[in-house]
């Protein structure tokens, strides 16, 4: 007793029929409606539903386990899932090469934080496979008729050694070079002058759509049937996956921007009141800190709602306080005696007590880029029992 039997009807067999049957009957029904052979979209869908029902029914696990639990489970043996290096051990060379299937295509779409801000409607020409119109898609001339690859027998998958670990050569399946994997090819001579047997040609398309206020980095436009055209199947998705470029004044993280403002030493101390950025739509931005409110080196301030838009509201924008010090030349101009009157003095109870050897340092400028440099390495041992000798001897 079977759960279902509707991949048995779609090839009209039996539930008991055997391997050989099954193949037979799939074969059969294939020539009736293979894409290459009746130019309808209905023979086209009845093509690819036999072709997956005898994917499923021809193999004995996945076809046990449809018997088991209908099609929901099927495809999936009853046992633990196999490696793709044991499976190929199952693989069943005669089976026919599954029908082609077309694939979205994603692309990186880069668009500005202005546009990403404003939205922004884009029209452009892309170039893309369609399918040949000389041959229609068939690769051949008129009346060629496609035939069954020598190499493969029309299976379109062949066995190619490979080495599959050290000292173990093994044969793999893989898509025959003849006939790329398609089990049938077109003959030299009778191939479409158009598209040289390949079924398709390049072809320009105008395409357009529009970047909405809330979209972000990364978002995806997905612009159905405008990918590739693959004969026998229905064009699959183009993807745009938007992209921010780089600005100038943000950075971008979600719906967050970011920052760095410099502020001078007095700025610091004494609160200001400027304006610290002109916005992505052309609003210039003022900052407000009282005096009595002193910044730190690096403090982040967060100014609510002026990050990039959603659909409701707004994401915030984080700004990074860089705090420019004096420089030398400023400060030997300076009295040294009043300064010291005016800043806070050091806290006695916090400096460290001089031990009894005291060594005067001497310092160089610097970058913490440097830290790291001195490696073992750079130190010679002239010992022949050394670490990196024994290294080398495993
Ligand atoms: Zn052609
Ligand atoms: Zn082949």
């Amino acid at each position: 007793m079977v759960a279902e039997t509707e991949l048995y009807d779609a090839l009209g067999v039996s539930p008991n029929a055997s391997q050989s049957e099954i193949r037979k009957a799939y074969r059969k029904q294939a020539i009736t409606c293979h894409p290459d052979k009746v130019d309808d979209p209905q023979a086209s869908e009845k093509f690819q539903k036999i072709s997956s029902a005898y994917e499923i029914l021809s193999d004995e696990a996945s076809r046990e386990s449809y018997d088991a639990f209908g099609t929901k489970d099927a495809g999936q043996s009853a046992g633990p899932p196999m490696d793709d290096f044991m499976s190929s051990f199952f693989f069943d060379l005669n089976r026919p090469p599954p029908p082609p299937k077309a694939r979205d295509q994603v692309v990186d779409f880069e668009v500005s934080l202005e546009d990403l801000y404003l939205g922004k409607s884009v029209h452009f020409a892309i170039e893309k496979d369609v399918i040949c119109k000389l041959c229609s898609g068939s690769g051949g001339k008129k009346g060629a008729k496609p035939q069954k690859c020598g190499r493969c027998s029309g299976s379109g998958h062949v066995l190619l050694s490979r080495q599959l670990g050290p000292g173990l050569i093994g044969q793999i399946p893989s898509p025959c070079p003849d006939c790329e994997g398609e089990g049938t090819k077109i003959k030299d001579t009778s191939r479409c002058r158009k598209c040289e047997g390949s079924k398709t040609t390049k072809g320009k398309k105008k395409i357009s759509f529009d970047i909405k206020k809330g979209m972000v980095d990364g978002h995806k436009i997905r612009l159905q049937g405008e990918g590739d055209e693959v004969p026998g199947a229905k064009a699959g998705s183009l993807i745009f996956k938007l992209k921010a470029r780089k600005h100038d004044t943000f950075r971008v993280s979600g719906y967050d921007l970011a920052m760095t403002i410099k502020l001078t030493l007095f700025e610091a101390l004494s609160g200001f009141e400027k304006v610290i950025c002109n916005h992505l739509d052309g609003r210039s931005i003022k900052l407000s800190v009282p005096q009595g409110k002193v910044i730190q080196p690096g403090e982040t301030l967060c100014l609510r709602d002026q990050g990039m838009p959603l659909s409701r509201g707004y994401g915030d924008l984080y700004v990074q306080c860089d705090v420019e010090m004096p420089s030398g030349y400023w400060m030997k101009l300076q009295d040294r005696n009043a300064l010291a009157k005016l800043l806070p003095v050091p806290d006695e109870k916090k400096e460290l007590k001089e031990t009894e050897n005291v060594q005067n340092a001497k310092y160089e400028s610097s970058s913490m880029s440097d830290f790291g440099r001195t490696h073992a390495h750079s130190n010679d041992f002239d010992d022949d029992n050394g670490p990196s000798t024994q290294c080398t001897t495993q």
